[in-house]
C-alpha cells in the first residue's frame, strides 16, 4: 500500500541526491573547524529553506559549531539527532569521490551519516508541506564532533532529550536490509599503568621487578572478563613496556576497551576492571579511565517505537529487522536521559568508516516514506 509520503520521496528523490552530493562534497573532518563548519552552514540552510527551520546556533571554539533545527510550533517534541562530522581527512574526495554506481552512491561521509541528515530535511520538510503533525515540535540536533565522542555536544544532547518525548537517531541502519537499532552498548576505556623495579638481565635479575611479566598476567586477568552470554567484551588493544632487552622492565601500560549491554553489567565490570588482583611481587598497577559511554538499553516503549516502524515499513513493503551494535552514538546519551530512543534511522548501506563507504539508492525512497510516516504517526 503506498501513501501520500511515498510519492513525496520518488518524485523528490533527484533532489535529495543533489543535497546529498551537495553536503557529502562539504568535506567534515571532526578536528577541521573550518571545514566542518562549512557543511554546517549547508545544512543548516537546506532544513531553513526546505523545512521552514528556525536555526539555533550552539558556537564552539575548538569545534564546529552546532545548530538546533526547529520545525514545528506543537506541545510534543520530539528529539532528532545527526552529525556533521566524518572520520575522513579533507581531499579524501580525490580518492573516494562522490558519484553513482549502479545502485549506490559513494563518498566519504555519505553513510555516516550525511545521509541521514539530508533524510531529516526530506522527512521534514513533507510533513510540514502535508500539514499533519501540527501537535508537535521537531528538533533536530546537528553534532559536530560525534566521532571523538561528543565532548561538547553531550550535555546539549541529554538536556534536548530531557525536553521530548523520544529520541530518533539517524545514524546508518545495518546490513542489506536495512535494520534498525534498539541497543548499543555502552564503551569504557581505561589504561593500565604498571611499575616495576629496572636491573640489569644478566648482572643483577634477582634485583629487577618486571613490570612487563605482571602486565601479561594483567592481560589474560583481564581478558578472563569477557562473557559472550552478558555480550561483554574486554579487549586489551594496546600494550606498551620495558626498553630493552637486557634490562628487567621497570614500566608498562595498556590500553582496555569495554563494551557491555546494561548498566547493571557495566558496574559490575567496572568494579573488575579497577579491582587490579597483583601477580609479580614488588610491582604495583594503576587504572585511570572508566565508562565513557553509557548502553543504549532496548525498553518497553523503544521497542513500541519499533514496532510502529516496522508496521508503516511494511506497508512500502519493506521488511524491517531490528538488531543491536557494540559501537557507540548519541544514541547511548538520549537513552541513558531516560528518553525512549531509536536508532538506526538513516542510511542503507555500507562500509562506514571504510573505503567501500556508499549508500543504496533504491532503498531511500521507502525508506523515507516511512521515516515521514513515523514522524507524523509517533
Ligand atoms: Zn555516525
Amino acid at each position: 500500500v503506498s501513501n501520500r509520503f511515498r510519492g513525496f520521496a520518488d518524485e523528490h528523490l533527484g533532489d535529495l541526491l543533489a543535497d546529498l552530493k551537495a553536503f557529502v562534497q562539504l568535506e567534515s573532518p571532526t578536528t577541521d573547524k573550518a571545514a566542518v563548519d562549512r557543511a554546517g552552514q549547508y545544512l543548516a540552510g537546506r532544513f531553513a529553506d526546505a523545512a521552514r527551520a528556525d536555526i539555533v546556533w550552539h558556537r564552539q571554539e575548538r569545534w564546529g559549531d552546532h545548530f538546533e533545527a526547529r520545525v514545528g510550533r506543537g506541545r510534543r517534541r520530539v528529539l532528532l539527532v545527526g552529525h556533521l562530522d566524518t572520520v575522513w581527512p579533507v581531499g579524501t574526495l580525490e580518492r573516494l569521490p562522490c558519484r553513482m554506481d549502479g545502485d549506490r552512491m559513494t563518498g566519504p561521509g555519505c553513510f555516516d551519516m550525511k545521509y541521514g541528515d539530508i533524510q531529516a530535511v526530506w522527512a521534514l520538510r513533507a510533513v510540514v508541506e502535508s500539514g499533519a503533525a501540527e501537535d508537535k515540535t521537531f528538533v533536530f540536533l546537528a553534532n559536530s564532533e560525534e566521532e571523538v565522542g561528543s565532548p561538547t555536544s553531550r550535555p546539549l544532547i541529554e538536556r534536548l532529550a530531557r525536553e521530548s518525548e523520544c529520541a530518533l537517531i539517524l545514524e546508518p541502519s545495518v546490513g542489506p536490509e536495512g535494520a534498525v537499532k534498539l541497543w548499543r552498548k555502552g564503551v569504557g576505556m581505561y589504561r593500565m599503568h604498571v611499575q616495576g623495579v629496572a636491573s640489569h638481565a644478566g648482572a643483577d635479575p634477582e634485583r629487577g621487578r618486571s613490570a612487563v611479566l605482571e602486565l601479561a598476567h594483567q592481560v589474560i586477568d583481564l581478558h578472563a572478563l569477557n562473557d559472550p552470554e552478558l555480550g561483554t567484551t574486554v579487549n586489551v588493544g594496546v600494550v606498551r613496556g620495558g626498553t630493552r632487552s637486557n634490562v628487567v622492565a621497570a614500566s608498562a601500560e595498556a590500553e582496555i576497551d569495554l563494551r557491555v549491554r546494561t548498566m547493571t553489567e557495566a558496574r559490575r565490570a567496572d568494579e573488575r576492571i579497577k579491582a587490579r588482583p597483583a601477580f609479580v611481587t614488588g610491582v604495583s598497577t594503576r587504572i585511570t579511565g572508566g565508562l565513557n559511554r553509557p548502553p543504549m538499553e532496548e525498553t518497553p516503549a523503544s521497542r513500541r517505537l519499533y514496532e510502529l516502524a516496522r508496521r508503516l515499513a511494511a506497508d512500502e513493503g519493506v521488511d524491517l529487522p531490528a538488531t543491536g551494535t557494540g559501537g557507540g552514538s548519541d544514541g547511548n546519551f538520549t537513552a541513558a536521559a531516560g528518553v525512549p530512543t531509536f536508532d538506526g534511522l538513516g542510511a542503507v548501506g555500507d562500509g562506514g568508516h571504510a573505503d567501500h563507504e556508499h549508500i543504496i539508492v533504491s532503498a531511500i525512497a521507502p525508506r523515507l516514506a516511512w521515516f515521514t510516516r513515523l514522524l507524523v504517526e509517533l
